[in-house]
């Protein structure tokens, strides 16, 4: 049986020992794996989190890149999860590194996946956030941050942001 390599990248060595990956059977799929590490190598989508930050009843806070992918252009407030982290502490933490504020009661609003260029594929959770304060401060991910009512938005750099935009819309209408 033949496997398809993933794209966009795809593992040729075992991480830990660097030998040649073969492709065996886990029980139910074709998997690279390292027999003297008896290591399956899977790939899943990548955690993100993303914050649908409320001022008031029409505003939203986004965030213009500084950095590549989407570099110039508009986003959530956001980023990866790390290990050891809930979703909630993700957001919150991201909330305070890009924008300088303290934010509090993350609400659960959906979770969307897609593609991804970057990871293969990007799992993010969206988080309605109403409860912070502090005044809004870009950090070095980002050129400059602003509020925006629903007629006044940018467009955002991301289809998987737009997909939780147009949830948070239908929630918050
Ligand atoms: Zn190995």
């Amino acid at each position: 049986m033949t496997y398809q390599m993933p794209e966009p990248f795809a593992w040729n060595h075992c991480p830990i020992c660097g030998q040649l990956l073969i492709v065996a059977h886990d029980g139910q799929s074709e998997v690279p794996h390292c027999p003297p590490c008896r290591r399956f190598y899977y790939r899943n989508p990548v955690p993100a989190a993303c914050a649908f930050l409320r001022r008031g009843s029409d505003e939203l806070l986004f965030t213009r890149r500084a950095v590549d992918p989407a570099k110039g252009e508009w986003s959530l407030p956001g980023g990866f999860m790390e290990i050891g982290e809930t979703p909630e502490e993700t957001v919150l933490r991201e909330i305070q590194e890009e924008t300088g504020l303290e934010a509090r009661n993350p609400k659960l609003l959906g979770i969307r996946s897609k593609p991804s260029p970057v990871s293969g594929s990007i799992m993010v959770v969206g988080f309605v956030i109403e409860d912070w304060e502090g005044e809004p401060r870009p950090d070095t991910d980002a050129l400059e941050l602003g509020f925006f009512s629903r007629s006044a938005r940018p467009r955002l750099a991301f289809s998987v942001h737009r997909e939780l935009l147009a949830l948070y819309d239908a929630r918050y209408p």
